[in-house]
């Protein structure tokens, strides 16, 4: 590949609302589905940079509405659908932890990135923030990440209520959107 390809260190993605659609709590790996421009759009955003991360806030495994072991297989089923489309994950972080919890990892507060930043090498004002909450936008802000909002999942409303809060860097209509974006302004 193109080394000046590599505008990012790490693309960091939110999982519901941005990959798949986001029914609430979902429990078990037939509920999980990709969005129909998913794989595209990965494999598209790959070509950017040399790491894609999933971080992702479940707090529905602490409220005792999703067993542990079936979101390691939502989790699994996950990674090799990406995997069978050539995609490869770099790492996938979970927080289970509740809000208000004071977490140290649940979005937005930093660790998960922090940890990836420290297993991959990462420098966090050189990766991109991806997802559809305000939670997302805000930690990528708070670690001076670019961010990009995705008006699928809570988008719209994190536009409506938020707007005032957080500074995305982007705002498109999906994730497909994003990655032609960028890949347009790369060739710019
Ligand atoms: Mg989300």
């Amino acid at each position: 590949m193109d080394n000046n390809s590599i505008k990012y260190d790490a693309i960091f993605l939110d999982r519901d609302g941005t990959l798949n659609p986001d029914p609430g709590y979902i429990s078990s790996v037939k509920d999980f589905s990709f969005y129909p421009f998913t794989i595209s759009a990965l494999q598209k955003l790959s070509s950017l940079t040399n790491h894609l991360c999933i971080v992702t806030n479940q707090s529905g495994v602490s409220r005792g509405l999703i067993k542990k072991n079936e979101l390691e297989k939502i989790h699994s089923y996950l990674i090799e659908s990406l995997e069978n489309e050539n995609i490869s994950i770099s790492g996938l972080y979970v927080c289970i932890d509740l809000p208000g919890s004071n977490s140290k990892r649940r979005k937005p507060s930093p660790g998960m990135f922090i940890e990836a930043a420290e297993n991959l090498s990462l420098s966090l004002d050189r990766c991109l923030m991806i997802g559809d909450s305000v939670h997302d936008i805000l930690a990528g802000n708070r670690l001076n990440m670019e961010t990009m909002l995705v008006l699928t999942g809570l988008g719209h409303k994190t536009v409506k209520n938020y707007s005032s809060e957080i500074n995305a860097t982007f705002i498109v209509k999906d994730l497909m959107k994003g990655a032609e974006m960028l890949l347009e302004l790369q060739n710019k």
